[in-house]
């Protein structure tokens, strides 16, 4: 440290372009601080990881509520348990500067449930170290005094990178600069969930009713998994979900095709003609209104245009020889609403197919939101669509007198899931996390306006009116949800140098 600041002290003297010149070197300084105590954040990692937290389980809750309670006071932040009529959440808070901001930062610290049978390790919650060698991960002796640990080296156990990963990449952080006695810019709050998995059940609730302990400049969500070139991520928005469950009639039973086919209608050739009418050829959504109001600038477009994606690779990748055409590239078609049908079923098929006419078929539908596209309007046109298309609708099974008198009937079911958020890339909390990743990583940063996959965080927006951006840090081949979650140790260094360069930048 010393040495750097003397350092700095020649450059100033002998450099006149000093701007760049000490930007260059903080990020010098803080990756020689990264590597002087990341065994001491791996170690730790390791610690974290061998608490089993599956927020389904109170006991495994309180013991991972407790780990991260003893930290944050070790830390020196005030913490606290905020109640709520399920699983607690736990929350800490720093006052670094009486007169400045706060910003408020999200951690996940439960895990998807898991299947020991189909892990490749005895045990999820016993950290194993892995290297790739000849296509085969091998497991490799982890030696904790060593000085140097390889960046393509990985941790696997579950929730190493949903979530604890970037979680522990934000506590060492705040170690580290504790340590350096150096205060980072800002007041820190931080709030742990510990169901996030479940869906978060009782955040919403918990938000509004602590809003002025949450009250602060920004939420920075410490979840998600990098864009798919592994390059540091922010990511600005989330898609939310609206699912819906068809079933079409046909008669009261199944019955003999050759006995009734040629009189009795099969529902399977009326739930094709509604399935046809709800998107064309190109895979463009024919309800009417289903896109309105959702428009992308001609800046918006640039800026999903730096993310570095080729469409060929994509392409070959997924299997396919043309995508849709509802936007004109993969991150433009993820900003506008999604209609998907995610499940059909009608009758038997391979071994167990029978010579019946089907007496229905069920369709099940799933619809990703954006912000310009609610739910609740999404269901309503879709609704709309299908009485349009001569469809009358019942609630569950129709009686009698409905089939007696309707020859297209459906029953429709919805719910609505999570809502979908989105800040502007282009805002001051933008460019405040892009000056301070750009410091450290260069302009490789990726700016994402949308993930297509949901976060429990509109809650958070709404009540508190405050921007959310995700800071994203694991590597994208990590298994989350699945066997054999890992995380690499090169992005766990990357995560603590990005919070780190955050921490330290000054806010707008
Ligand atoms: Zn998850």
């Amino acid at each position: 440290m010393k040495n750097l600041a003397n350092l700095l002290l020649i450059a100033v003297c002998i450099s006149s372009s000093l701007n760049s010149f000490s930007q260059r070197l903080k990020s010098d300084d803080i990756r020689v601080m990264v590597d002087e105590n990341f065994m001491t954040a791996t170690t730790n990692l390791h610690h974290f990881l061998r608490l089993p937290n599956d927020g389904n389980f109170q006991e495994q809750i309180e013991n991972n509520k407790a780990w991260c309670d003893s930290v944050f006071r070790s830390l020196k932040f005030k913490t606290q348990t905020i109640i709520t009529d399920g699983a607690p959440l736990l929350f800490a808070e720093k006052i670094f500067h009486k007169d400045r901001k706060s910003i408020l930062f999200y951690l996940q610290i439960d895990g998807q449930p898991i299947d020991r049978s189909e892990w490749s390790q005895n045990d999820p919650f016993e950290p194993v170290f892995k290297t790739l060698k000849n296509g085969e991960w091998t497991t490799e002796e982890f030696d904790f005094t060593q000085k140097n640990i390889p960046d393509d080296l990985r941790i696997f156990a579950r929730s190493a990178s949903d979530s604890k990963g970037p979680a522990m990449s934000l506590i060492s952080a705040l170690k580290i600069l504790q340590e350096q006695q150096i205060n980072p810019e800002y007041n820190i709050k931080v709030i742990m969930d510990f169901q996030e998995e479940l869906g978060s059940p009782d955040l919403p609730k918990a938000v509004i009713k602590n809003k002025n302990l949450l009250e602060s400049e920004m939420l920075l969500i410490m979840d998600g998994t990098r864009h798919l070139s592994n390059l540091p991520t922010l990511t600005y928005g989330a898609r939310g979900i609206a699912t819906a469950t068809i079933t079409v009639f046909g008669s009261t039973d199944a019955l003999h095709s050759g006995q009734y086919g040629n009189y009795a209608p099969n529902p399977v050739f009326k739930a094709a003609q509604l399935i046809n009418s709800f998107k064309d050829e190109k895979g463009i959504v024919k309800i009417s209104g289903f896109y309105d109001g959702v428009y992308l600038s001609e800046r918006d477009k640039e800026l999903l245009g730096e993310i570095p994606e080729n469409m060929d690779s994509l392409n070959s990748r997924l299997g396919i020889a043309i995508p849709e055409e509802v936007a004109d590239t993969y991150q433009e078609a993820l900003q506008f609403p999604s209609f998907n049908i995610r499940g059909l079923k009608a009758g038997w098929t391979g071994k167990e197919v029978r010579t019946l006419i089907p007496e229905e078929v069920i369709i099940e539908i799933d619809m990703r939101l954006v912000p310009e596209t609610p739910g609740e309007r999404q269901i309503e046109l879709l609704r709309a669509h299908i009485k349009k298309e001569g469809f009358h609708m019942v609630d569950s099974i129709p009686t009698k007198e409905e089939r007696a008198t309707y020859p297209k009937l459906v029953s429709f079911n919805y719910r609505i899931g999570s809502k979908p958020f989105r800040t502007e890339m282009d805002s001051s909390i933008g460019e405040f996390l892009n000056s301070a990743l750009t410091k450290v990583f260069g302009n490789t940063v990726v700016n994402m306006r949308t993930t297509g996959g949901s976060q429990p965080m509109a809650p958070f927006i709404e009540a508190l009116n405050i921007p959310a951006v995700s800071i994203r840090i694991p590597n994208p081949d990590n298994n989350i949800h699945a066997p054999n979650e890992n995380l690499r140790m090169g992005n766990y260094r990357e995560g603590i140098i990005s919070c780190i360069a955050v921490l330290t930048e000054k806010l707008p």
